[in-house]
């Protein structure tokens, strides 16, 4: 069994007991846990991906909503979207990407620093979805690497944290050097990408 941390918060005079995040496979015991470093990045790193939303049509709407109070992006500590790059972890990439906005995308993605990931959200960015036409990029998986695709036309809020929980996992279990990787670097070489 995880270790489980809990927090008692008082509302209204009733308390309610909110379930934090598991901690990390370790060993406990009499006021002491250890794990390996490894581990702790990644919980951190999972608990605190701030998405850039590259929004560009109707899937955007559905992120918005995903942000609101209903389905509450917050609970995956993802509700600080970010419009700068260089502070941004996920690229999310919804809506409809024109071949002339292809360019862009791929600035954007060079600007975030590692380690970032992207996910395409809805049939548009994943496949160019019922734009089959000689204008629209059909899928950015043909300019920046994909690690989560999100169905969808549009997909639902629940879908776009489906996706962030893919990427949650990919971020808690992934190794401190595989970004140091031979295979990443191929992977970053085979789209051109410094
Ligand atoms: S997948 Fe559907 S809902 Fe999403 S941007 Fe394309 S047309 Fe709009």
């Amino acid at each position: 069994m995880p270790l489980r941390y809990k927090q008692t918060i008082y509302m209204n005079d009733s308390n309610k007991d909110i379930n934090l995040v598991d901690a990390p496979d370790g060993v406990s015991g009499a006021g002491f846990f250890a794990t390996s470093l490894e581990k702790v990045i990644g919980l951190a790193r999972k608990n605190s991906l701030w998405p850039l939303p590259f929004a560009t049509s109707c899937c955007g709407i559905e992120y918005m909503a995903t942000m609101g109070a209903n389905y509450d992006i917050s609970r995956f500590g993802s509700e600080r979207p970010s419009f700068s790059p260089r502070q941004a972890d996920i690229l999310m990439v919804m809506g409809t990407i024109a071949k002339k906005m292809g360019p862009v995308v791929k600035q954007v993605y060079e600007q975030m620093s590692e380690p970032r990931w992207v996910i395409a959200v809805g049939a548009c960015a994943s496949s160019g979805g019922i734009f089959d036409t000689y204008s629209v990029l059909q899928g950015i998986d043909r300019i920046v690497p994909v690690d989560v695709y999100v169905p969808g036309c549009p997909p639902r809020p629940e879908q776009i944290l489906d996706g962030l929980m893919r990427v949650q996992d990919l971020a808690e279990n992934e190794s401190l050097r595989r970004r140091n990787s031979p295979e990443y670097q191929a992977l970053l070489d085979s789209y051109n990408i410094k």
